[in-house]
């Protein structure tokens, strides 16, 4: 028996099985147990198999055309593939250390990153970046056909509790909360934050344990007390008998987590909730969720690793029609793609890499390829036939690089008016801009005239608000979704919406965070797109709260000077409504 103690921050005891989570980058660690260490590693192989299939066809498409001089670079990545101080390696950790498979590619990646940055060559410590992609490509491959935490959490047996180095919202959108029934992080360096979010999850948390996800063993039972911040490691026979006694865990009211269909806050307000995509098979989601359409697709998923002019325009139109007669009669919003210039030159770079650079990227880099944009433009003007469309341009800095889109799109779609008369009506087509620079936001009253919808996504606007990348860490901690600035931001753009009458939504991850919903929409908002699994989490909090409150926390939130003070400020507003209420009703 062991006895930690750290910052109670959600009342409630409960007695459960520890389930462990680290997730250092962007890579999630977790336990299996030993009856799927075959299956781990089964999968391991299936990847890189896949992976290649995949270099290999790569290759042989850039030998057959110009730039055929490139395909020498695939060699190097098919030797590594092969090479066992990669996938070999991820074998051995999934054996060992029984984790799951992308862990270990990426703990093996980690070991030979460090190898090629000590060399002294530069030419071979550059080649570290194909080791990333190989890496990269694995992990995507993987992800295909393999469980999400989800389903790996669900295979423990009855309640469980959750030691995590940290929990960000993206992580508690893909955990079962019917099992997890309580968690404890390391981290209590976002203590209220982390203490709002389990509020709205309506679970027990404690934070600030310091290594506890590293010395607990996953499995192994605890008693958790929220209230006290007290953390029971193997609990005896007696405290196990205490901890029964005393086993409480607030219940959501209102409509199960997962049952479909339209949100409204207790005070009428309706709000939309649609759901990001990168890949088809994400679709089934959408129906389990009941998601009201798609509010962002992030078309550029559909290269995965693919040169971009391998991609036809019958490619894609099959691809969006699919998609469009799938989600039809709800709306698909699909985005063209968003890509940096390396990851549009480069052959074999996939965009699962975050893309954090500015510069030649997004719609800009789709104006200096009008090409590349409109043979997207002609797929998905063919592609409204079929159902509801909305097209959105990323990363949009300035109103003419609108006009310009615009002017294309209206172009191809006179053209194809032409060859393929009567078989869609551009005109139904709304076309937005995404408002994720902060020239976009501030000058949203510009913007708004010259489009039919803004989409906020938040994960970019606040990287180049405030300066700082997310992978990068010695300043990501400096990424804040409540830093005044950011939230100004956002409440500027809702207003020049409200002004010019056009929809905004907001498709960040911030709209997936139980603990940020409400503040949104005390900023006026009322539209959210979110990754499917978080829909069922956000669902039961909005049905909680009330808008007019909100906005009164809003307001106020808005006047004060830091992200801290906000945070505090509203940890302080829910401390203060019943236990069992949210902090905005
Ligand atoms: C965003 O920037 O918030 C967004 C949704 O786009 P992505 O995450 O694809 O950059
Ligand atoms: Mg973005």
């Amino acid at each position: 028996m062991e006895r930690l103690t750290g910052i109670g921050v959600s009342p409630g005891v409960v007695l459960g099985r520890a389930v462990v989570l680290t997730q250092r980058t962007e890579v999630m660690r977790f336990p299996i147990p030993p009856d799927r260490v075959d299956r781990e590693v089964a999968a391991l192989l299936r990847a890189q198999a896949a992976s290649k299939q995949q270099l290999q066809d790569i290759k042989a498409r850039v030998e057959h055309g110009p730039g055929s001089e490139l395909a020498a670079l695939f060699d190097a990545q098919l030797l590594m593939l092969d090479d066992p101080i990669l996938v070999g390696r991820a074998e051995t950790i999934v054996r060992t250390e029984r984790v799951n498979a992308a862990w270990a590619v990426h703990r093996a990646y980690e070991e030979l990153y460090h190898v090629f940055m000590s060399m002294e060559d530069p030419y071979l410590r550059e080649r570290e970046t194909d080791v990333a992609d190989v890496a990269g490509r694995l992990r995507l491959n993987l992800r295909h056909g393999a469980k999400g935490p989800k389903e790996l959490l669900s295979q423990v047996d009855g309640p469980s509790v959750l030691i995590a180095d940290e929990l960000t919202a993206s992580v508690a959108a893909q955990l079962d909360w019917s099992r997890v029934q309580a968690f404890a992080t390391d981290a209590g360096s976002r203590t209220y934050h982390t203490a709002i979010l389990a509020r709205s999850l309506k679970v027990p948390a404690i934070v600030g344990l310091h290594d506890a996800s590293l010395r607990i063993a996953a499995g192994t039972p605890v008693v958790l007390d929220g209230t006290t911040g007290e953390l029971i490691v193997a609990p005896t026979p007696e405290q196990i008998d205490e901890a029964h006694r005393r086993a409480t865990r607030p219940r959501r009211k209102g409509r199960s987590q997962t049952e479909p269909g339209p949100v409204t806050t207790t005070d009428g307000v309706r709000i939309r909730l649609e759901a990001n995509i990168e890949l088809l098979e994400d679709l089934p989601f959408l129906n389990e969720h009941g998601a009201e359409g798609v509010g962002l697709y992030r078309s550029e998923f559909m290269l995965s690793g693919r040169p971009i002019a391998s991609v036809t325009e019958d490619d894609q139109y099959g691809l969006y029609r699919s998609l469009i007669e799938q989600v039809a009669p709800r709306p698909v919003t699909i985005r063209t793609f968003d890509l940096d210039e390396r990851q549009f030159a480069g052959p074999g770079r996939g965009p699962e890499r975050r893309r954090t650079r500015p510069g030649l990227r997004g719609l800009r880099l789709g104006l200096a390829n009008p090409d590349v944009l409109r043979t997207q433009m002609r797929a998905l003007v063919r592609a409204s036939a079929h159902g509801p469309l909305r097209i959105m341009f990323p990363f949009v800095t300035a109103v003419e690089e609108v006009r310009q889109a615009r002017t294309i799109l209206a172009e191809v779609a006179s053209g194809l008016s032409r060859t393929h008369a009567g078989q869609f009506e551009p005109g139904q087509i709304k076309v937005g801009a995404m408002i994720e620079v902060p020239s976009a936001a501030l000058a949203a009253d510009l913007l708004a005239p010259e489009v039919d919808f803004f989409t906020i996504g938040t994960n970019d606007l606040i990287q180049f608000c405030l300066a700082v990348d997310r992978t990068d860490d010695r300043v990501s901690d400096l990424y804040e979704p409540l830093h005044p600035a950011v939230l100004r931001l956002i409440r500027m753009v809702r207003r020049a919406a409200a002004r010019h009458r056009i929809p905004v939504s907001l498709c960040g991850e911030m709209a997936s965070d139980p603990a940020l919903v409400g503040l949104l929409i005390g900023l006026g908002l009322t539209e959210f797109s979110m990754t499917p699994g978080a829909i069922p989490i956000v669902r039961p909090v909005i049905e909680e709260l009330s808008a007019a409150e909100a906005r009164r926390l809003a307001g106020h939130a808005l006047r004060l000077a830091t992200a801290g003070e906000i945070e505090q400020y509203l940890f302080d507003a829910l401390a203060a409504s019943a236990v069992q209420r949210s902090p905005w009703s």
